[in-house]
């Protein structure tokens, strides 16, 4: 079976998408963008989507928080705002089985109810 698209991204240390890495996520800029900032924050440990997850992955989805917000920080979007979104299965649209979670902003976004 083909490897993750993002477990191939994580383990090549010379892609020039990742912009962020440490020793628990990488961030790459999303191949579609849906705005001017879009970012997926991946943890570098496979979890297939939020339904994996339990009291142990807590560390690992409140650092995913942390990270966005600093990645916000640095594209200079924390004050005019930005929206972070992650896809559970198939109803919401989910593409890639590895967890991760959506930085999206540097334009005013649609609203969502
Ligand atoms: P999701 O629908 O939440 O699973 O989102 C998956 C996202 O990954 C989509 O927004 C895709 O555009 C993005 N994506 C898929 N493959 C790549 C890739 N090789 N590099 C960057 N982004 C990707």
């Amino acid at each position: 079976m083909a490897e993750c698209v993002f477990c191939t991204i994580v383990r090549d240390t010379t892609n020039e998408n990742i912009i962020y890495k440490d020793d628990k996520v990488i961030v790459i800029k999303d191949i579609k963008p849906q705005a001017k900032v879009h970012l997926l924050i991946i943890p570098i440990m496979c979890l297939k989507s939020l339904a994996y997850i339990g009291p142990g992955q807590i560390p690992i989805m409140g650092h995913l928080f942390v990270v966005a917000e600093e990645m916000a920080r640095r594209e200079g979007i924390t004050n005019s705002g930005y929206r972070l979104a992650m896809n559970q299965g198939e109803d919401a649209g989910q593409q890639v089985a590895h967890l991760h979670l959506h930085l999206i902003g540097g334009q005013s976004l649609a609203a969502m109810g």
